[in-house]
């Protein structure tokens, strides 16, 4: 281990713990990912004494001096070194209340600052004075719970968690980013705290969300949130796409699952998180819209216009951000099953050219959201879909090449419109309007002015509206 502390900036922090004559270790989430080999940017470093002060310590001994962020009410203190965001605290003993996450604080030695850790692979610490450089103090045995791949909390798992709740989420984040599983204690832990998730701010507790959906496979942490019955106290929308209704022996496939096949599906070809809320949330609508009809089975008619609907508030509750992220989701809810119809018929040219008027720049992600959407155990269905898709790509492209729809604004626009007929604002503009867009992009006009003057002329001519000069 010792070999893998690699940056200066530990033989600095050694350096100046043993000028100072005070216990100094690296401790928690840079520990633990050094072990697992994963790249971290944030070292945690416990004094055993005031954080603070020892971070002025180092930053004077350093070239050149960096900046020291103080946390007074937290009593920590923060500096950055050779892309390197350094914290430091003294070590603490933490008691809390029932009816909050904050604890009371006291000064303590490293063991009390262990205990107060939440997960036994995320309580290991390592020396940094000069008589203990790299060596491993770990009471809880994480090193073995990290070769076994397992989540568990150091103490009693029900007064860590009660404690403070966010840990639960923390634990299934942790057992999806890293793949581990969650010990059978601390499970069971989990299912008997979890209405005290209640305490977290929604904040918090999409932070940990997000980090679950930028993992190699979200769908782990999800069906944990599932089965510990914390979805549906979190994010009842998602909870209720679970299981299969029958009517005369005919079922539907179970909405949960499926979407969390087509997020997983997702995950390799786009780092986009709004991409991949768009996966989560394209079939959020179905259960609303669930109807079954004798010779049709299931239908969800309409479930795309109800999902976007529910979209804000989903958003607002979640405290995810009602921006043009939110628009963009809604969007791809929209028009996620536009490319499978399209794919499904003789692609025509107007159908594409209407697809790319509606998606603009986001049809890359559409395909991309449609393509994981096909799930089905039959692989040459699955098989016979994509190539269509490849089709509808290759047509996307060549359509946009030549007609270059994307950003397309009609050459003519309401105001044009009204001043040529000399009309105050009314319908009659609107009708106008749309039937040269229509004609554009059914490519009965080209998308071009003289064409388009002619077109509206027309179309005025019809609706028995004449020209005034
Ligand atoms: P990541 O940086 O990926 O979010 P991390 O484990 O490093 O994971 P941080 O929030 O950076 O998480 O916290 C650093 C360390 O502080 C953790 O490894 C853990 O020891 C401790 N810690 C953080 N949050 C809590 C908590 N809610 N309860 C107990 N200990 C915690
Ligand atoms: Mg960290």
């Amino acid at each position: 281990m010792n070999s893998k502390l690699e940056h200066e900036i530990f033989q600095k922090i050694s350096q100046v713990a043993d000028q100072k004559q005070i216990e100094v270790f690296v401790i928690g989430g840079f520990v633990r990912d050094l072990y697992l080999n994963r790249p971290s940017k944030d070292i945690d470093i416990v004094s055993v004494g005031s954080g603070i002060e020892f971070a002025k310590n180092i930053a004077k001994s350093l070239n050149p001096i960096p900046k020291v962020t103080i946390f007074k009410n937290f009593g920590t203190a923060m500096l950055k070194y050779k892309g390197m965001e350094i914290e430091f605290v003294g070590a603490r003993k933490e008691s809390y209340h029932r009816d909050s996450r904050k604890p009371i604080v006291e000064n303590g030695t490293l063991e009390d600052d262990q205990n107060r850790r939440d997960f036994t692979i995320n309580a290991m610490a390592l020396g940094l004075n000069k008589s203990n450089f790299g060596e491993l103090v770990d009471p809880f045995n994480g090193i073995d719970d990290m070769e076994d791949l397992i989540i568990r909390t150091p103490l009693d798992p029900d007064i860590t968690f009660s404690d403070d709740p966010l840990r639960i989420m923390r634990a299934i984040r942790f057992a999806t980013q890293l793949g581990f599983d969650i010990e059978d204690e601390t499970f069971d832990s989990i299912i008997k705290n979890r209405e005290r998730i209640k305490i977290i701010s929604g904040e918090r507790i999409i932070e940990e969300l997000n980090k679950i959906m930028m993992s190699p496979r979200p769908s782990i942490g999800f069906k944990l949130l599932e089965e510990t019955g914390l979805l549906k106290i979190i994010f009842p929308e998602l909870q209720k796409m679970k299981g299969v209704e029958k009517v005369n022996g005919i079922g539907h496939k179970d909405n949960f699952y499926h979407t969390l096949e087509v997020l997983d599906r997702i995950v390799p070809n786009t780092d986009n998180l709004w991409l991949r809320w768009s996966a989560l949330l394209h079939d959020i609508a179905k259960p609303a819209t669930k109807k079954f009809i004798a010779g049709q089975g299931w239908t969800f008619y309409a479930h795309n216009f109800i999902g976007v609907k529910m979209i804000p508030g989903i958003f607002r509750r979640l405290k995810l951000p009602l921006n043009e992220k939110m628009k963009y989701v809604q969007k791809m809810i929209l028009l996620h099953m536009r490319p499978i119809v399209l794919s499904e018929e003789e692609i025509t040219d107007s159908a594409i050219r209407r697809l790319l008027f509606e998606a603009n720049n986001d049809i890359d992600d559409l395909m991309t959201l449609c393509e994981a959407d096909i799930t089905s155990k039959n692989e040459d269905k699955v098989k016979r879909y994509l190539s269509n898709f490849k089709l509808v790509r290759g047509k996307l492209k060549e359509i946009e090449e030549k007609d270059n729809i994307r950003n397309f604004q009609p050459p003519i626009d309401g105001e044009l419109i009204k001043t040529t007929f000399n009309l105050q604002p009314c319908r009659e503009v609107g009708v106008i309007k749309d039937a040269i867009k229509d004609a554009i992009l059914d490519g009965v006009i080209n998308n071009n002015y003289e064409e388009a003057v002619v077109f509206m002329l027309e179309e005025a001519d019809k609706l028995g509206i004449k020209k005034t000069n």
